[in-house]
Parts: C-alpha cells; structure tokens; sequence
C-alpha cells in the first residue's frame, strides 16, 4: 500500500538515501530539511517528482505536515566535527525536534522511527556492543551535545509508545557511509578517499589502533525498513560487525584506490571511543536482517561518487 511519509534530514546523506528507497517503493514522501548540514545538492534529482514535497524547516519549531503514516526522524548533525560546531543546535534537535515530530506521530497515528547511534554506548566497556548495555558516556565531554541528545531522544521515543501508544521504533545507528556522505564534513571514510584521491596524506587521529565497524549505506536501509515493519519498540542495533582499525581503515582506502598517499597523525580528539563493534544478535533473531557488504566492496561503490567531488573541486 502506497503511504505519506515524512523523513525529516531528507537532504542528509541517510535521509535523502532513505527518500529513494522509498519513493522506489511507491510511496509519496514529504522531506524536510534545514540544510545545517547538508544542501539541496542531494535531493536535487527530486526536482519536479510529483511523489516528493519538500519543506526548508528547522524540526525545532512545531510544524504540521498534514496527515502522514509514518515517519522517518533522520534530521541532526552526525559527524564529529559538525555536532561540535552545532553544539546547541544538535541538543535542541535531538530534543525539542524529537518531540516535535512525536507529536506530529500521535496526531496522525504515524508509525515513528527515529535514528539512534552506537554513540548511546560512549566509550563501550562492553565488547561487542548489544542492546541490553547502557553504555559508558561522559555527559559532560565535548560530545555530550550528541551523545546525551540521543540518549535523550531514545527517552523520549520510548516515553511516547508507553504513554501516548505511538508505534515507535528505535535503531542504534552504528558508523555508515556510501555515496551522498558529505565530502567535508569531517567523517573518517569521506576524509580518507577524499585525501586519497586527491593525493594527499591520510590523516590519522591518535595512533589509529583505535576500531571502527562501517555499514555500506545500502545494508543500513534494508535494516531500517525491516525494523520499521516489525513489532520491535526497543532498541535494536544495525551496523556492520567488521571491525577494523583506523590504520586497517586507511590501508583499505589506500589499496583500493591505489594512491601512494602518506599517512600523517594527528592529535585524537577528546572521548574518542576506543573500539566500536555492534552485536547484530537482535536484528539477525528479529528482522532476519544482517549486512552482505564487506568494506572493500562498498568502498568501490563509493568511488564513482568521491571521484566527481574531488572533479567539482572539493
Ligand atoms: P547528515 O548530516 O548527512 O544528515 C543530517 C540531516 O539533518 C542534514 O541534512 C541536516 O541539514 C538535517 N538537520 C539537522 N538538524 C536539523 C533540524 N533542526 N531541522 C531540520 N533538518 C535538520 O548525517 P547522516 O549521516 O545522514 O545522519 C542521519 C541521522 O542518522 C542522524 O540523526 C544521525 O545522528 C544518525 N546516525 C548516522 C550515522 C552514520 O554513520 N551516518 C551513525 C549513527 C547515527
Ligand atoms: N578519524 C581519523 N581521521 C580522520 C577522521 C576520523 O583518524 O580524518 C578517526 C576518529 O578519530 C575516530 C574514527 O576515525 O576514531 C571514526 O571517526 P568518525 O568521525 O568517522 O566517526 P565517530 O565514530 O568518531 O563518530
């Protein structure tokens, strides 16, 4: 059945993703976006599709969207470098624009899926990562503004299904990337085949021992839409459990493009988490949804993408 569905972060690299697949799908989507991090650039093929509307809004400010029958809350800085430069403005989305978009979910009766991230689990004690561990965070580091938004918002989410009934879900969003990530905005694999492409050094923070598991974006909506359909309130994660090293990270990079790129490091930023690795248990026993693309192959699939920033000049 064809539905109305609101993503909000439409014009981010998840969201605008997301408003592919589900247009592919059938369904109308209204999109909004503030472009705080992002630009119109990712939504442009939309242009003219009578299925998309678009709305340049900051979910903080209440908003009505008209009856929809679902939602898709993908909207608030994500990389490091953009939440720390959007410190207040990243609290109050993964607050007041959480419930902002709550309430529109209780108006209409829209099912509500919101983007949590493995941030939730800070700088994890626990290794893997699985959802019954509440996590090890600084509330009061440099990525609290994030990391404590979205312990907030997964509050708010489960507040809303118990108090108010909404049919909510939550996923733990663990490190993903593919075509549309922004090439600047700061996120390990856009850096590396960015600084790769261009011949540049490689810049790794600390000595790059520390672990990272990267989800091909394709996988991670697959994830989300299964986990949209279930029946499932709590949160599940979805990620890729290939752990790699930041150095391993690099060498990949290095490999697949063939660049002869030096490696240079630099100073590791503040409760950088040592080792991330989500335990994908939940998702596989619930939605029957695991990963099928290893980092080498996404990182080919993003190369016709990182090819023509680097050509448009980033
Ligand atoms: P992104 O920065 O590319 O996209 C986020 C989008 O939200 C941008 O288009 C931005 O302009 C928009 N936005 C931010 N604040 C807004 C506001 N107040 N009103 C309207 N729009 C607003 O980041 P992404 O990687 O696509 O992340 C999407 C979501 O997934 C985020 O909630 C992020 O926390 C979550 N997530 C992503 C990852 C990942 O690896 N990509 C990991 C964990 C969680
Ligand atoms: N990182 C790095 N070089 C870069 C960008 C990031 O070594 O140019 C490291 C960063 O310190 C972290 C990891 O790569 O340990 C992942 O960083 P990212 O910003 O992509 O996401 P995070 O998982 O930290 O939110």
């Amino acid at each position: 059945m064809s539905k109305r569905i609101l993503v909000t972060g439409a014009a981010g690299f998840l969201g605008s993703n997301l408003t592919d697949r589900l247009l592919a799908e059938g369904h109308s989507v209204i999109g909004v976006d503030n472009y705080c991090t992002s630009a119109h650039e990712n939504i442009a093929h939309l242009d003219g599709n009578p299925k998309f509307e678009f709305l340049k809004h900051d979910i903080c400010v209440e908003f009505d969207p008209g009856p929809v029958d679902a939602i898709f809350n993908m909207a608030s800085p994500a990389s490091p470098p953009e939440y720390l430069r959007l410190a207040i403005e990243t609290l109050k989305v993964g607050s007041v624009g959480v419930e902002n978009t709550l309430k529109i979910a209780e108006k209409y009766g829209a099912d509500y899926l919101h983007a949590s991230t493995s941030e939730c689990y800070g700088d994890p004690l626990e290794h893997p990562q699985s959802e019954s561990y509440w996590g090890n965070v600084n509330p009061v580091g440099p990525r609290s503004v994030y990391d404590e938004a979205k312990r907030f918002s997964e509050a708010a989410v489960a507040a809303y299904h118990r108090y108010h009934g909404v049919n909510t879900h939550l996923v733990r969003i663990f490190n993903t990337y593919g075509p549309r990530l922004h090439p600047s905005d700061g996120r390990v694999i856009s850096n590396f085949l960015m600084q790769a492409l261009k011949g540049e050094p490689l810049t790794i923070y600390g000595d790059g021992t520390q672990t990272r598991s990267f989800c091909y974006v394709d996988d991670l909506i697959e994830g989300i839409l299964l986990l949209a359909k279930s029946d499932e309130h709590l949160p599940v994660n979805i990620g890729n459990p290939g752990e790699f090293t930041i150095l391993e990270c690099a060498e990949e990079v290095l490999k697949m493009t063939g660049s002869k790129s030096a490696l240079i490091f630099e100073a590791l930023p503040q409760d950088d988490p040592t080792r991330r690795k989500p335990d994908i248990t939940k998702a596989r026993q619930t939605l029957g949804w695991e990963p099928k693309i290893k980092l080498h192959e996404g990182l080919e699939r993003c190369l016709p993408y990182f090819l023509k920033k680097v050509e448009e000049g980033h």
